[in-house]
């Protein structure tokens, strides 16, 4: 291309862009003016899933401790399953049953209310009577000869329900026996994680799943049994069909967690199953309904 053949399609390119240029503002002109379209505004809803589970901390040996939650109420109530962990494995079939009930029926959570299950607080526990983690189901449950005392203790060989901050001594007992606490109020890792969950949380109310003896016990710490704290032990009772007792006296007990919850001002219950072996679960169903009714708008 010559130098002359260049400045011609430069000149004449110039010329075709003022053109178009003009062209397009002269249409522009004569179009009506359009009043700007505002776009609705679309709002996405927070929506929280309305079961999500978590990792609220990490056994001694290693294991995973979960927590599970249902609805998005502002509320928490919380249940527990497992702190003796193997000795009381129902209690860990039970809330593994339940967590599958919540799962499956979001109507069970009344407005206003987040259920929180944690199926086990002591997987170490579980671990020493069998190789099962996780999941656990009523048919997995061994025979009660196979019972041993071992499971009941996290794999520091301390009684976890003895490690938390109401009244707490390194030793401490269970039934006739005596029972290693921890080196110091929550010096295990599973109490820690259930101290973390309350402090976050806040719960209206705890309520344990222990076996056996059929019984639903209050709690207190040194000042005494709160009000509400007989009002739920009554309620789950009744509705459950197992005794009430207001005042645990059988033996001395140190450093348990519903104690410790009472000197927070939080009402905490013991749901002690009648048996070792089955999770009683039309009689904790109807116990679990008659706290969520009591706490539900
Ligand atoms: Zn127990």
């Amino acid at each position: 291309m010559s130098a002359s053949t260049l400045k011609i399609f430069a000149i004449a390119s110039f010329g075709i862009a003022i053109l178009a240029t003009l062209t397009v503002f002269i249409i522009s002109k004569n179009e009506p003016v359009l009043e700007p379209v505002i776009e609705p505004e679309i709002t996405v809803p927070e929506t929280k899933p309305f079961v999500s589970s978590s990792t609220i901390g990490v056994s001694v040996e290693g294991r995973n401790i979960e927590m599970y939650s249902f609805g998005d109420g502002e509320e928490s109530i919380l249940f527990v399953g497992g702190i003796h962990g193997g000795y009381e494995w129902n209690s860990i079939v039970l809330a593994y049953d339940m967590i599958d009930q919540f799962s499956s029926d979001e109507s069970l959570v009344p407005e206003g209310i987040t259920v929180r299950i944690i199926p086990n607080l002591n997987p170490d526990g579980l671990a020493i009577v069998t190789n099962k983690t996780g999941r656990i189901f009523e048919s997995d449950i061994p025979d009660p000869s196979n019972r041993v005392a071992a499971g009941r203790f996290n794999a520091n060989n301390v009684d976890l329900n003895r490690n938390f901050a109401c009244k707490w001594a390194p030793e401490s007992t269970w039934r006739g026996e005596v029972v290693s606490a921890g080196t110091q109020a929550f010096s295990e890792p599973e109490a820690q994680a259930l101290k973390n969950v309350v402090e976050n949380i806040s719960p209206k109310a705890v309520i344990f799943w222990h076996s056996q003896a059929n019984n639903v016990y209050a709690s207190e710490c040194e000042n005494g049994v709160l009000p509400e704290t007989l009002d739920i032990m009554s309620i789950y009772a009744q509705a459950g069909g197992y005794g009430e007792v207001p005042v645990f006296d059988a033996y001395p007990i140190t450093g348990d967690a519903e104690g410790w919850l009472a000197s927070l001002g939080i009402p905490a219950i013991t749901v002690e199953l009648g048996s070792y072996q089955s999770t009683e679960w039309n009689q904790n169903l109807a116990g679990v309904k008659s706290i969520l009714n009591k706490y539900g708008k």
